[in-house]
């Protein structure tokens, strides 16, 4: 039996699979006098074709009047089910993704953000998007790249033995989605497992819902942070689990999905921000939170010297499917 949604079709310049849907953010930052928001999503490669004429295309004859069709903007994912945990190596760019939000300090990143004019990946828990809705629509307009991070943040690994897993995971995404696309306007191609679970099984259910699996080459906001003598401690999440399991990148080989710094009474922030910039590398995709609720501002304090350090080592921060080495998921810009 033929599986939809694993078949390509290619359309003159473009190629896609099932499962398209269109991006608001792109559509407004690529046309936006017009400022069309639009959003489809479970169509099958045979209405590619109509989309894909769509996209050249400015203006439309309907009904004797032309109206304006420039924020058709496709989105198609031919890496539905696919693993990522790093981008190309060799090319100058790195991606920073943050996790669990929105949150308290987001509309903060997005200031420093905006402050050195990158653009990162957030992948968004649906409860917290149902919480904080306006700040989800801030970061979309901002330009960011929104990703689902499923609804609730459920362990896997403890789901792992559960017979109806596939069932749980798919209704976490959906309704994450659910909630993301209502906030903002945007269905996410990119999807980060809680804890970068990475189970075999979890490629199925992320492809039959159109979406990439990305994991992280660095990661350690989450460990507890030991104040320098004399001064207060700053809380540290307690509820993150250990290191994630290697990635199973399929594009790059095995690498990825590790988290520094840790030690058992935890690290200064000074470590902590050392280990961070140590691993600003090309394609590396740095892990931090802007949600979760012990999520604390000295995430700002490290985004922005790894923002400076960037900017010294010539390595540019770019959105997750700008990244070189993860296989382009937009195909309409
Ligand atoms: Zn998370």
């Amino acid at each position: 039996m033929i599986k939809i949604q694993n078949i390509t079709a290619t359309f003159g310049a473009c190629k896609g699979v099932g499962n398209l849907s269109l991006d608001a953010a792109a559509c407004e930052r690529r046309y936006p006098v017009f400022g069309i928001r639009y959003s489809v999503t479970g169509y099958r490669p045979l209405v590619t074709a109509v989309y894909r004429l769509l996209l050249t295309g400015y203006w439309i004859l309907v009904t004797g009047y032309w109206l304006p069709v420039a924020g058709y903007c496709l989105e198609a994912n031919p890496s539905a089910g696919k693993f990522y945990a790093r981008g190309d190596a060799k090319k100058p760019f790195f991606a920073l993704t943050f996790d669990d939000g929105p949150g308290r300090i987001t509309m903060d990143l997005l200031k420093l953000l905006d402050k050195y004019g990158v653009k990162a990946s957030f992948f968004m828990l649906g409860s917290s998007v149902k919480t904080y809705p306006e700040r989800a629509l801030a970061v979309a307009k901002a330009g960011h790249l929104v990703c689902n991070h499923t609804y609730s943040h459920k362990n896997y690994f403890k789901l792992d033995k559960f017979p109806d897993k596939e069932k749980i995971l798919d209704s976490e995404i959906v309704k994450a989605q659910t909630e993301i696309e209502k906030a903002c306007g945007v269905r996410p191609v990119f999807l980060r497992m809680p804890n970068g679970y990475n189970g075999g099984w979890v490629s199925a259910v992320a492809a039959k819902n159109g979406y990439a699996l990305v994991n992280w080459t660095y990661g350690s906001d989450w460990n507890k942070i030991t104040p320098p003598p004399g001064q207060a401690a700053e809380a540290a999440s307690s509820t993150k689990p250990a290191a994630p399991p290697p990635a199973s990148n399929q594009e790059f080989g095995a690498g990825g999905g590790t988290a520094g710094g840790r030690s058992g009474g935890g690290v200064t922030e000074e470590k902590m921000t050392a280990e961070y910039l140590g691993n600003l590398k090309p394609g590396a995709i740095l892990l931090l939170h802007d949600g979760g609720g012990k999520v604390k501002e000295k995430n700002l304090r490290i985004v922005e010297k790894l923002l400076i350090e960037a900017r010294n080592k010539g390595l540019k921060a770019v959105r997750l499917d700008e990244l070189p080495g993860i296989r382009q998921v937009t195909s309409g810009r």
